[in-house]
């Protein structure tokens, strides 16, 4: 707090306000009128009140300001208060005795004015007590439609602006424009949440600042991501470098842009910003590049993936989704032995062909369509697995993929022992891969839910691991059975220079805590050889087979393996 700023008095229910005065006498004479009614708090120069204004904007109802300051102009105060977003929604009242000021004055948006010397007290309290409600009538619509930590548009009043927008410039090139700040959550780790809101003050600053000029509205959407809706440009690549400042610690904002240029009108707003935020995905890995733009490749990506979406429920109920089935081998007896095999679902679209799953799957977890694919999935397994048992004298375990939105399903335990209970056979014999990156989502909840179908009696594999980010530490509390190593854990390990010492070790690890292992993407002789001889459990890959219909695996199964005991 400055020292010259007196606390006269302070209560929630009185409102506050700023006095700035430099003159002795009228602050007293001021601070008579208006103690009994109001907490005062006093600037005596130009700078002190700005000080004031940054730390305690949200909290001040009025500013009482004296045009002649010994440091600064009044004047330049005034611009000061209105041209930032956080004060620019205060009322100020100007004190002058000299009336030709006024005009000057109102054109920079002062609220009312009260000449000097003083009026009557009575006439002081009722054009505060006036100006006061005005302000907190518009201030309560103005509030709902802004965000508190940054002064711009909250998402659904951005939206509303931008239509009008729209229509204030009905001929015009309007680009729909996503910022994204780079690894954020970072920076609230790394140096508390105060120094992140201030970086998040500083991005929203400098974006109003920058596009005002082609009539541009900001918005910021959530956490670090910051809409723009402006007339169109071509120097995004300097907007974002003005973004990207040097803080005064050893951290540097950076940022990256997806624009969507010259938006189509005929689709609705929200769209129009999923568009700019694909490009500015699309350079999200990228050092080089920092600004992406929408373009035809986008476009033609997007139309095909909501063709994919129209024909989500016809594909159900015509039965065009199949499973594919790839076995896995129990390699530690001397001959690699069939124990298991995985569901991988196949789209055969009648008019785009086979469809990969890495095209659909991510698609529908968006979407929440992927509870359906995967409980038709599971189904599909389960029905299998009694099949192959009556045809092979045989049971195989199949292993069923989990997506991370079916663990957020209350009822997926039900839904599953449902199934399995259904087809009349146990748990141990549906295997649930549940893919790392999962487990880091919402660790907490997500641990529970795995913990409850464990204890429930199914056997939990944790799939792709080595792409999340578990500590190692985790990995000893989590409820899981095994740890399949991800594909790219082989082929790093593979490479050109041969080097298998993080598989040794994770191996080991999983030993040690009493996981098996399975490698996963095994394409050679020398690499399932070498993951046996490392103490690999299991292994899946090209090497034994890809994947395959249910048919053709049947007959993979008969051919080539030997059972146990035959
Ligand atoms: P995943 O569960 O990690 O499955 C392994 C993927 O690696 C499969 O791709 C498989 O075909 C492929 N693969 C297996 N062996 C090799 C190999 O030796 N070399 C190479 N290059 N690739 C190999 P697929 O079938 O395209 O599945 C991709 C991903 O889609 C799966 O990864 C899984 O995450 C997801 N997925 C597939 N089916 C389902 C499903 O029914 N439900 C859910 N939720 N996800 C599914
Ligand atoms: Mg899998
Ligand atoms: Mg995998």
């Amino acid at each position: 707090m400055l020292e010259c700023c007196q606390k006269i008095q302070f209560d929630h229910g009185i409102r506050r306000i700023l006095v700035v005065e430099d003159d002795l006498i009228n602050r007293e004479i001021l601070s008579l009128m208006l103690r009994d009614t109001y907490d005062i708090l006093i600037a005596e120069t130009g700078k002190q009140a700005l000080e004031l204004l940054e730390s305690d904007y949200g909290t001040l109802s009025l500013v009482l300001l004296d045009l002649n300051l010994p440091d600064m102009k009044g004047v330049d105060i005034l611009g000061r208060i209105k041209g930032n977003a956080l004060t620019a929604r205060l009322p100020v009242i100007v004190m002058t005795a000299d009336q030709n000021a006024e005009v000057e004055c109102l054109t920079l948006g002062a609220t009312d004015f009260i000449s000097k010397p003083y009026p009557k007290q009575e006439i002081v309290l009722a054009r505060i007590r006036r100006t006061i409600e005005q302000f907190e009538d518009r201030d309560i619509i103005r509030w709902t439609e802004r965000d508190q930590l940054t002064g711009l548009y909250n998402r659904e009043f951005f939206y509303r602006y931008a239509a009008q927008h729209d229509e204030h410039h009905p001929e015009e090139p309007t680009d729909a424009i996503v910022l994204d700040i780079n690894h954020f959550h970072m920076v609230n780790e790394r140096y508390g949440k105060e120094f992140g809101d201030r970086v998040l003050r500083l991005v929203a600053e400098k974006l109003r600042a920058k596009v005002s000029d082609s009539d541009g509205i900001v918005c910021r959407k959530e956490d670090d991501t910051f809409l723009i809706y402006c007339l169109h440009r071509s120097d995004y690549g300097q907007i974002l470098d003005g973004v990207c400042m040097q803080m005064e610690t050893d951290y540097q904002i950076r940022a990256r842009m997806g624009v969507y240029p010259d938006v189509d009108r005929g689709i609705d707003m929200e769209r129009r910003f999923d568009r700019a935020k694909q490009a500015a995905d699309a350079v999200k890995n990228s050092y080089s590049q920092t600004v992406g733009f929408y373009d035809n490749a986008m476009h033609e990506k997007e139309l095909y993936l909501e063709q994919l979406l129209e024909d989500f429920h016809t594909a159900i109920r015509e039965k065009q989704f199949t499973v594919f089935y790839q076995p896995k081998f129990d390699v530690r007896p001397d001959e690699p032995v069939l124990c298991s095999t995985e569901a991988l679902a196949r789209w055969r679209h009648p008019k785009l062909g086979l469809i990969s799953p890495g095209v659909f799957i991510p698609l529908f977890e968006k979407n929440g369509l992927i509870r359906e694919l995967d409980s038709f999935v599971w189904r599909e397994a389960v029905a299998q697995i009694r099949t192959w048992e009556e045809r092979l004298g045989r049971l195989i375990p199949v292993s069923v993929n989990v997506s991370r939105i079916d663990l957020n399903d209350p009822p997926l335990l039900k839904i599953l022992e449902k199934t399995v209970d259904e087809a009349g056979i146990g748990r141990e014999s549906i295997l649930l891969e549940i893919t790392e990156s999962a487990y880091t989502d919402n660790a907490e909840q997500i641990i529970n839910v795995v913990k409850s179908l464990r204890e429930s009696g199914f056997f939990i594999e944790m799939d792709d691991f080595g792409t999340g980010f578990s500590s190692l530490n985790m990995i000893t509390t989590l409820p899981i059975d095994a740890l399949k190593l991800d594909i790219q854990f082989i082929r790093t390990a593979f490479r050109d220079r041969k080097d298998t010492r993080l598989l040794e070790t994770v191996i080991r690890l999983a030993q040690s805590l009493g996981l098996s292992t399975i490698a996963e993407g095994v394409e050679t002789e020398e690499q399932m050889l070498t993951l046996k001889a490392l103490g690999c459990d299991v292994v899946q890959g090209y090497y034994f087979s890809k994947p395959l219909p249910a048919d053709e695996f049947e007959a993979f199964a008969r051919e080539k393996c030997r059972w146990p005991g035959n």
